[in-house]
């Protein structure tokens, strides 16, 4: 991969150890009793989704997330109303023996910050909103105007400063890629330098007046998008001598099986790379249920100390830019293919029934193979026979000495027998770090035939497997690369998580050509599921509708959840389509823009419908909010009917 030279300068102000696991050393803040950041742990944190002023729901809410874990409660307050209600709703979680600090999502409304500081121990301010009404106007600054407006902002937000500063509280500087504001976009556009510039004009406001509790987050709904704008910030903030805490987060990461991946790709890519001291999994789904999710991640780093077990490398991958690492097209693995899903069935017999867990459906009437979108491209058979005909598509992957050269049948070598003579149009070769020698990788270079199954091999899969990729660029070698990972010996929800994280984030860096979920205990559907997820996520390979679901908050005017599974279950065969689902306008109309169709709140029972970022139709009722979203795929083409199988 080729590097320019403005991101060599930056990734080396970036202080990550890409190949071993360091935790950033940051600054360490106090958000009332709480530390965060330094060598405190990863804490983990909800948000209700009650109206603030209904008092007793947001107390009983936060109740449930404290004892589901969250470590900090954060509540929305829209206008004074709200803020004030703070003080009801922390006197009575004090009164439940419940002390936990409590944050202010203030979003457009600074007199409401300044009020809410008064009675919470931190604020989370968006620097898009704050002092900005959106217009979506593009204007065209000089730099006298520009720094006009950053005094206008000064004035606006150092009132909030200086309270903060005098009452002992604490701040997160919350940029959000779906609601950077006009002046941001005019000079920066939709980017993740424009995301660290947003933080950054507010940060240097903070520190004029020495304040320094601060936390900053970078979210954007695209794992991608995100995890570039955080290692961006942290180079700037490197370069300019900052080492403030990192709250991660993907925003409206959506529900169920697929808020869960996106969010543990995102956040468990930062985590990987050492960066985060505290985190929220936004799931369209009640909060306490983030919080046992948000734990699974952090623990996996609680114990894991700076382990040592691969030197260092030059970077052959840029971490602010996504580029894909070049590999021979070998079969229909590397190149310009998407990545390839491969599946391990070596223990078990292998019936056609059994292919039905990885998207083939036989129909014994029509005597053919249906496949689904989420159909495998190989199948690891180990020494099983097949004693049927497979699907066309299918390849099968064979260990090396059962192999007897049958039609879209390879041998599977290890790398300790891998025999370069062997006959066979193409070789599949597993290998682990330690088998990257100068001799092994030799014997491959130069050749058209091999793919590559890279085994993580440590704890530390994630740097593993991307520290392997590298070895590999370092060394000539482009033979296509599968990304291996076995993971048994854990239930449902952490297989997702930990295979999202140690396959997806070396996606996110451009490495791997395919992955490969290996290991038997999952079942065949959750492994491919969670593959085809990971690939979604990254989307590095669509097959399926996204949905941009924001987890909905005190602001939200209608059901979320059920109003996501409403659209859902009329559009989930919509392959390719992105449709965003917010509770309201804050980040509504910005996230449009990596939304093909939008569904806002804007009123009570109130929707409004966007195509990308343009509003199509305002106040449409709610009770023909989903039919009209339909009319509007509909007439742009993109809608197709559901097939009924
Ligand atoms: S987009 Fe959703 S979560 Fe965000 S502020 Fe609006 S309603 Fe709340």
């Amino acid at each position: 991969m080729e590097q320019n030279a403005a991101s060599h300068s930056q990734s080396d102000q970036l202080n990550v150890d890409w190949f071993n696991y360091r935790r950033r050393v940051s600054r360490q803040i106090k958000v009332g009793d709480l530390t965060l950041g330094g060598d405190a742990p990863i804490r983990i944190q909800s948000m209700t989704t009650a109206d603030t002023l209904d008092v007793e729901k947001t107390v009983d809410e936060s109740i449930r997330m404290v004892d589901a874990g969250s470590e900090l409660v954060r509540i929305t307050a829209p206008s004074k109303k709200e803020a004030e209600a703070l003080g009801s709703i922390a006197q009575a979680l004090h009164v439940a023996n419940k002390h936990v600090p409590l944050v202010a999502d203030i979003h457009f409304t600074p007199n409401a910050a300044e009020v809410a500081a008064d009675h919470v121990e931190k604020i989370r301010v968006n620097p898009g909103n704050y002092a900005d009404k959106k217009k979506f106007e593009e204007i065209d600054y000089t730099d006298e105007s520009y720094a006009a407006e950053l005094d206008r902002i000064e004035t606006r937000f150092t009132p909030l400063v200086l309270k903060c500063k005098r009452l002992g509280r604490a701040m997160r500087i919350g940029t959000n890629h779906g609601s950077l504001s006009d002046r941001i976009l005019s000079r920066y556009g939709d980017t993740p330098t424009g995301m660290v510039e947003s933080a950054l004009e507010f940060l240097r406001i903070c520190q004029k007046h020495d304040y320094h509790e601060i936390v900053i987050s970078m979210k954007a709904s695209n794992p991608q998008v995100m995890v570039q704008a955080y290692r961006l910030l942290v180079a700037r903030m490197d370069a300019e001598g900052m080492n403030y805490p990192l709250h991660l987060g993907v925003t409206e990461a959506g529900d169920g099986e697929d808020g869960r991946i996106k969010s543990a790709i995102g956040i468990g890519a930062l985590l990987e790379d050492g960066l985060g001291d505290t985190i929220r999994v936004s799931l369209t789904e009640a909060p306490e249920a983030e919080l046992p999710v948000a734990r699974k991640l952090v623990d996996r780093y609680a114990q894991r100390g700076h382990s040592s077990t691969m030197d260092a490398l030059p970077l052959s991958f840029d971490p602010f830019n996504h580029a894909r690492r070049a590999a021979q097209e070998v079969l229909n693995i590397g190149g310009k293919n998407v990545p390839v899903v491969v599946h391990d069935l070596s223990s078990g017999d292998i019936t056609p029934a059994r292919l039905f867990g990885c998207g083939y459906r036989y129909s014994v009437p029509l005597d053919k193979w249906n496949l689904d979108d989420f159909a495998c491209d190989y199948i690891y058979s180990g020494n099983r026979e097949i004693d049927f005909e497979l699907p066309g598509t299918l390849g099968v992957i064979q260990d090396a000495a059962d192999w007897k050269g049958a039609t879209r049948h390879y041998p599977l070598w290890s790398a300790a027998n891998w025999n370069p003579n062997a006959t066979s149009d193409v070789h599949f070769i597993q290998a682990k770090k330690a088998d990257l020698t100068e001799a092994f990788v030799s014997s491959l270079r130069g050749r058209k035939d091999i793919v590559l199954a890279l085994e993580a091999s440590s704890a530390h899969a994630m740097a593993d497997l991307r520290g392997c990729c590298m070895q590999l660029d370092q060394m000539k070698c482009d033979v296509p690369v599968i990304l291996t990972r076995k993971l048994d010996d854990l239930d449902d929800e952490s297989f997702q998580l930990f295979a999202s994280v140690d396959l997806g984030a070396p996606l996110l860096d451009g490495f791997g050509d395919g992955i490969w979920m290996a290991g038997n205990q999952a079942s065949l559907q959750l492994r491919n599921s969670t593959a085809f997820g990971i690939l979604q996520a990254t989307r590095t390979r669509i097959s399926k509708t996204e949905y941009i679901s924001c987890p909905s908050c005190g602001r939200t005017l209608f059901d979320l959840q059920e109003t996501t599974a409403k659209i859902r279950s009329v559009t989930s065969h919509l392959k390719g389509v992105k449709i965003g689902i917010m509770g309201c306008i804050v980040n509504g109309p910005g996230e449009m823009a990596d939304a093909d169709y939008g569904y806002v709140g804007t009123g009570p029972g109130k929707i409004t419908l966007y195509k990308e970022k343009e509003v199509v139709e305002r106040n449409v009722p709610e009770d023909r909010a989903v039919d009209a979203l339909v009319d509007l795929i509909r007439s742009h083409g993109d809608w197709v009917e559901p097939v009924e199988v």
